[in-house]
């Protein structure tokens, strides 16, 4: 028996810096498509988890369009934090997604934990849940994660989000200061990628 492959895939999200990245990691002969070009709103992300909330955006994507559809929900874990900002990552820079907002915000925080935390190992990771739906059917749904810790100062100017305050575990450099093909080849997404593309 043949296995269908797929040949077209929406890719559910409206953030520019995860459409880029995504459709780096896609087997270049799938068409793509952006939400942007149905013009579609995001759904409201009130799951509790990271695989619950890219579940609710590949769902809803797919039914509004008829097409599959691949979605990620992602963030960042500060362990001094509780794990904050975590799947609230995207709102910590409030309703125009100011990534500014949401660092000074990380580092307030991390002041008001401990005042000395610039002299400590700030644990970290990046954590991306990718699922992949067939209207109101998921396919798969997988995580991956990328383990580091919190630059004393934000650095670099590449990449999108909280890039330019974290250093991947055994690296010197922020994500922020990476070339986005280093990037590419370490992160939680295509940690997640990885454990999806059997399913594409
Ligand atoms: P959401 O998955 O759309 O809810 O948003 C995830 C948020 O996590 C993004 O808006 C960024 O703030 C952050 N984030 C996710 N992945 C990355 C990354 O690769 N680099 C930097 N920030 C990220």
């Amino acid at each position: 028996m043949s296995k269908q492959k797929i040949i077209k895939l929406l890719i559910g999200t409206n953030n520019k810096g995860k459409l880029r990245e995504i459709k780096n990691l896609l087997p270049k002969n799938i068409k793509i498509y952006s939400t942007s070009k149905f013009n579609l709103k995001s759904p409201t992300e009130n799951g509790k988890t990271f695989k619950e909330n890219s579940l609710i955006k590949s769902k809803y994507f797919s039914k509004k369009t008829g097409m599959i559809c691949l979605a990620d929900d992602s963030g960042l874990e500060i362990d001094l934090l509780n794990k904050e900002p975590g799947i609230y990552s995207a709102r910590w820079g409030g309703k125009h997604g100011d990534f500014n907002k949401a660092i000074k915000r990380v580092y307030r925080d991390l002041n008001k934990r401990d005042k000395n935390w610039k002299n400590k190992k700030i644990k970290a990771r990046f954590i991306c849940a990718l699922s992949m739906s067939d209207l109101n059917k998921k396919i798969a749904c997988v995580l991956g994660k990328v383990e580091g810790q919190i630059s004393n100062e934000p650095k670099g100017k590449n990449g999108f989000g909280y890039d330019p305050i974290f250093i991947p575990l055994n690296k010197k450099k922020t994500f922020g200061q990476m070339k986005p093909s280093q990037k590419y080849k370490l992160d939680h997404r295509y940690q997640a990628f990885k454990k999806i593309k059997k399913f594409l």
